[in-house]
């Protein structure tokens, strides 16, 4: 059916930050089940493991729809439904997950809430395609015209730039996604590790990556760089900061509106937003607590982010205290006392990324965050269009 509109650039219409105020209620909520497992791509700088204990997978989706009760419950917002972590296409269990009754019934209970999973239909081929889509498309399963957004991580850069063939081959899927299937249809490409990417991604391979996105496969590039799946501290430290200087080498006032950069836009999935991801464990699924540094971030580590065990409405008490506790402790880490997005960044919990790196300063590239969180920001647009209208 359709393509959505490029409805996340800058996260605009998706951010309950970015509301009008008649709508300020918002709270928008992301749940993340890691239960595909298997997967044949090498993407650039993948730190998932593809092999996760697929055994568990009933207790998750049960845990998941555990939490969607309690968005419906508390009248939140299920915004996304994350189905990861490895590619939709060729992870091996994908159709006993689709497949799955309480899936199904989480994604009629949440009318608004969309699909979200990895997806490398690049190189997927036609049959395999059709081949879930039979499953989405049934409509005693999903609803008609559920929103489904793939991101695809980027491969080869010089394939995605310069292979015609190779983009023939994105474009017939993406032909197959506007005439083939009534869903709503939402794709990125994103940008998955962080030294890996700062290496092989100078400045001009960046911006000729986002003129390719939009101009010729018509979408955007999405920043995820993954490293909080780094298996120790010392290779997710080195990844953050590999980052963050990756980002302020490539953004600049010219760009910078061009890639969605919702772990930039610091007031976009901060105070009305929390992400929950649920993983296989030792001795059953575990549920935690995401933390913004980018979109999808968790700790396993960190303890006073463990919500195992918890209800909804326990989890939102915990988020609420560790925001306050990242408030407090904003005055006694001296890069962040005074800085202007401590609020937003104590809610986006990263204070406890702080401790769970173990580093008592800024984990942000703050020059980057400039370009996306303007000072004098106190209207969005859809209010300044209302007080437009209004005078
Ligand atoms: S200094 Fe960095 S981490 Fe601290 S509040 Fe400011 S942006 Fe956030």
């Amino acid at each position: 059916m359709s393509m959505q509109k490029s409805y996340c650039r800058q996260m605009k219409y998706s951010g309950p930050d970015m509301l009008p105020p008649s709508n300020a209620y918002k709270y928008d909520i992301l749940i993340q089940m890691e239960v595909l497992s298997g997967c044949e791509q090498a993407c650039l700088g993948c730190f998932v493991d593809k092999n996760i204990d697929a055994s568990m997978n009933q207790q998750i989706i049960d845990r998941a729809k555990e939490l969607a009760d309690g968005v419906k419950r508390t009248g939140m917002n299920l915004r996304e439904f994350v189905i990861g972590p490895t590619d939709i296409f060729s992870a091996s269990n994908t159709e006993r997950v689709l497949n799955n009754p309480v899936v199904h019934d989480i994604m009629r209970e949440h009318e608004h809430a969309r699909i979200a999973a990895p997806a490398k239909f690049d190189v997927a081929t036609m049959e395999r395609v059709q081949e879930i889509f039979d499953i989405l498309d049934d409509e005693d399963k999903f609803r008609r015209e559920m929103i489904i957004e793939f991101i695809m991580p980027i491969g080869k850069i010089d394939q995605m730039l310069n292979d015609i063939v190779y983009h023939q081959e994105v474009m017939r899927k993406v032909k197959f996604f506007k005439e083939n299937t009534p869903k709503q249809m939402d794709w990125s490409w994103t940008l998955q590790a962080s030294n890996v990417v700062g290496k092989k991604i100078d400045k001009e391979t960046y911006n000729k990556i986002l003129k390719r996105s939009v101009r010729d496969y018509e979408t955007i590039v999405e920043m995820n760089p993954a490293f909080s799946r780094a298996r120790n501290q010392l290779i997710q430290r080195s990844n953050l900061m590999g980052w963050n200087n990756w980002l302020g080498n490539v953004i600049d006032e010219d760009n910078h509106n061009e890639a969605v950069m919702s772990m930039a836009n610091l007031y976009c999935n901060s105070i009305n937003f929390m992400g929950i991801t649920i993983v296989p464990g030792k001795d059953g699924p575990t549920t935690h607590l995401n933390v913004n540094l980018y979109e999808q971030a968790f700790f396993l580590e960190n303890k006073n982010l463990d919500v195992t065990g918890l209800t909804f409405e326990e989890i939102l008490d915990r988020k609420d205290e560790l925001a306050t506790k990242g408030i407090n402790k904003s005055t006694q880490v001296k890069d962040c006392n005074g800085c202007e997005y401590a609020v937003a960044c104590a809610n986006r919990l990263i204070f406890e990324a702080q401790d769970t790196l173990n580093i008592n300063g800024c984990v942000l590239n703050k020059d980057v965050l400039d370009h996306y969180n303007p000072y004098d920001f106190t209207w969005n647009d859809d209010a300044l269009k209302k007080l437009g209208e209004a005078s």
